[in-house]
């Protein structure tokens, strides 16, 4: 169960709200936002009394019942689309987002070529891994600070935001300095501890489907990061892995529609890892557009072939250029679609 608060609510109203939920034997949890506090109610029963009477309690706006185990996340606790605020851009909101760059960040050069050409084709953020998951040890492990203080260069010589991934807590408010939004990789997206420790990080996330996980189990560690404090979480669908080995992931294109109906949260389409192959990825990248994703992430790279990482999945900067161009039309499609959605809300 949920319980919202009204706008004012006087601090003994929401204290008093607690005990109550306690003297029931459950649990609280709450969410303090910029306008209302949101009051989790965890534990195991019927609720219905608690419920009842908490919905006469002075201060409370509404009880509302959850049957999801996320709570926060799911659509029965917020119908309203949530908008994420980025360096001046609306995730979720009326413009589609296309995040674009490198796999790794590789020295300055790449970034900064990457990032002016991506911006003129019509990216709004830069994305770039200084902090790289690697399967092989030997790999490229990524530039880690100096990675870092690059993407930050290219945001100053090009305006865009950065979306880079952080892999363990120590680095959490190391990668949060420097960047917009904060990645968790498919690999960690059930690092527990990790989640935890972004809850109070002061930057959205984008947090990546684990190429084994359900949906279900993604919006269980969307909810980590909501119950630990950070609401502002974006889902990335980046594929799964099935017995298809065509493509390097099975892309899961259902997913994002079905999101849509269980989650309140922005939902990005990654047709790089989903495919592994850029002959693949303008087709996917249109997709997404028409099944309603609220963006996309998409590798580029100045020279794919030599690429640290992910060159065969790397779209080169006159490939995105023509995707872009391509993507026109559909996109002023999902604008239409999203307005008309908006009005009939
Ligand atoms: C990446 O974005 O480069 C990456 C490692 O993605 P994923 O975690 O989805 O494999
Ligand atoms: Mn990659």
């Amino acid at each position: 169960m949920i319980i919202s608060m009204r706008p004012h609510a006087t601090r003994e109203e929401i204290e008093h709200v607690c005990e109550r939920i306690r003297e029931f034997g459950y649990k609280v949890h709450s969410i303090e936002g910029e306008e209302r506090v949101v009051i989790g109610v965890v534990g195991i029963g019927d609720v219905t009394a608690c419920l009842e009477s908490l919905e006469a309690t002075p201060g409370v706006e509404r009880a509302v019942r959850i049957s999801a185990p996320y709570k926060f996340v799911s659509k029965e606790f917020k119908k309203e689309h949530t908008v994420i605020q980025v360096n001046g851009l609306a995730v979720g909101g009326d413009e589609f987002i296309v995040m674009a760059g490198p796999c790794s960040v590789e020295s300055e050069r790449q970034i900064m070529d990457t990032a002016e050409s991506v911006r003129a084709s019509g990216a709004r953020i830069l994305r770039g891994g200084a902090f790289k998951p690697r399967t092989s040890p030997y790999d490229f492990q990524g530039l880690e600070l100096e990675g870092l203080k690059l993407l930050r260069k290219a945001k100053q010589a090009t305006g865009l935001a950065i979306v880079t991934e952080v892999m363990c807590d120590r680095d959490v408010e190391l990668v949060a300095e420097y960047t917009d939004i904060v990645q968790i990789g498919a690999r960690n997206m059930q690092n527990f501890a990790l989640l935890k420790s972004l809850g109070k990080c002061g930057r959205p996330v984008l947090l990546k489907r684990g190429m084994s996980s359900t949906v279900k189990e993604l919006l269980m560690s969307a909810e980590y990061l909501v119950a630990h404090g950070n609401s502002e979480v974006m889902l990335c669908e980046r594929g799964i892995r099935t017995f298809e080995t065509a493509t390097r992931n099975t892309c899961d294109i259902a997913a994002v529609p079905l999101l849509n109906e269980m989650t309140h949260l922005p939902v990005i389409l990654d047709p790089s890892h989903a495919t592994g192959k850029r002959s693949l990825v303008p087709a996917l990248a249109r997709a997404g557009v028409a099944i309603g994703a609220d963006g996309l992430i998409i590798e580029v790279h100045p020279c794919p072939e030599k690429a640290v990482s992910d060159g065969a999945q790397s779209l080169t900067l006159d490939q995105f250029r023509s995707m872009m161009k391509d993507l026109k039309p559909f996109i002023q499609l999902w604008k239409e679609s999203r307005v008309a959605a908006a009005v009939a809300v």
